[in-house]
């Protein structure tokens, strides 16, 4: 991974733990990480992002679902601790109509299981579009799950903007104010990854289908500002966009020269 990285120009990339629909992961190989660590050494990754799978569900109503969010979780933050000081990234659930009040209540009832003083890895919550009965389209639930946790120091925030778009905040017009909001109610300490993302889709429109940078209804000119702007310029940034590795390139080609520019 941290080879395909650098031959697209990146400096950090994201990875499923396992299949995205569930499933067992592999088994470490302790040869391959020394070999990454190394290799990701030299070319300069020093942060990646690793995504839990999209069926775990800390908020579902049933207890088996329940059962695997609490066993993918701890599984793989174990085994995110073979690349000590890390990020993991996980929808916050659905809560399937029990409200979204309950959601919460499980979402950090799991965390409080699954989270270890000792562990260095910061798991973040990644704000969502609000389709279905998905939990994390505001601001104010998700500073409400941290708040509910008890290491909240583990905890952080990945910003998605085609999510936050989806869910209506005007990153295009007021890109400050959503920001300011966010600083209120999470705290923009808390923020540790961006998923720079287009969406097809009108603002507000809760559906969450990405497109590729300039392609969308965020357009390239408001996405390359949030990669400029000076409360985020800092962090790490995942391309989640329909490509292809060229496109990749070209998008990171694109941004680095607005960026300098
Ligand atoms: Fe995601
Ligand atoms: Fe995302
Ligand atoms: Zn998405």
């Amino acid at each position: 991974m941290a080879k395909t990285a650098e031959s697209i120009g990146a400096n950090t990339f994201q990875f499923f733990t396992r299949n995205p629909r569930g499933g067992k992961a592999k088994a470490l190989d302790p040869d391959d990480i020394a070999a990454f660590r190394d290799y990701a050494g030299r070319i300069g990754i020093t942060v990646f992002l690793a995504h839990a799978p999209y069926t775990l569900n800390p908020a579902a109503a049933d207890e088996r679902v329940q059962e695997f969010a609490r066993a993918t979780f701890a599984d793989d933050l174990a085994r995110m601790e073979a690349t000590p000081g890390q990020y993991y990234n996980f929808h916050p659930g659905s809560h399937v109509k029990q409200g979204v009040e309950t959601g919460i209540e499980k979402i950090a009832a799991v965390l409080n299981e699954v989270l270890r003083p000792e562990q260095t890895t910061t798991v973040l919550l990644e704000t969502m579009a609000g389709k279905g009965t998905e939990i994390g389209r505001s601001f104010e639930e998700l500073a409400a799950i941290i708040e509910r946790t008890e290491l909240s120091d583990r905890m952080g925030v990945c910003l998605d903007t085609c999510h936050v778009w989806d869910a209506g905040y005007d990153i295009v017009h007021d890109l400050d104010g959503v920001l300011e909001s966010f600083d209120r109610s999470v705290g923009l300490d808390r923020l540790k990854a961006i998923h720079l993302n287009d969406s097809l889709n009108e603002r507000g429109a809760r559906k969450d289908r990405h497109a590729r940078i300039g392609e969308g209804r965020i357009g390239f000119a408001a996405l390359s500002a949030v990669t400029k702007h000076p409360a985020l310029r800092h962090l790490p940034f995942f391309l989640e966009t329909p490509n292809e590795l060229p496109g990749y390139a070209d998008e990171i080609a694109r941004l680095r020269e607005a960026w300098r520019a």
